[in-house]
């Protein structure tokens, strides 16, 4: 069974609760089931099938810049979700500058030589 199954029903009516709250608080739904607001974009994938196992049943949210968010709220909470737009994806402090690092992380200046070094390893972008 792949990782991204999972027979928890109620992680999936999370998602689903998460989306509603999104889309009240003014996200655009567009096709493909991505949602848009200010310049970032979220995806949802929270799939049910007939036996409750769920495929892909996770949150993305890039900010503005581009690079995904780490350790979105459990619950819809825009405020949240700006800060965690601008926080560190390694040491989540919010330094105000941040690098990209590997395809969508970002790390403040401190991190960022250990994080491409664990990251950027060859081949990371073939
Ligand atoms: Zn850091």
């Amino acid at each position: 069974m792949s990782d991204r199954l999972t027979k928890d029903k109620t992680e999936y009516e999370r998602l689903i609760a998460f989306r509603s709250a999104a889309i009240a608080d003014g996200w655009e739904n567009r096709p493909h089931g991505q949602l848009f607001k200010e310049g970032y974009l979220m995806d949802i994938h929270a799939e049910e099938s007939d036996d409750w196992f769920l495929s892909g049943a996770e949150i993305y949210i890039w900010g503005p810049d581009g690079l995904a968010l780490k350790n979105y709220p459990k619950e819809y909470d825009w405020e949240a979700i700006k800060q965690r737009a601008r926080e560190c994806h390694f040491c989540g402090t919010d330094t105000g500058h941040m690098q990209r690092v590997c395809f969508a992380n970002k790390s403040c200046d401190k991190c960022y030589p250990a994080a491409i070094k664990r990251l950027e390893v060859p081949g990371w972008d073939d």
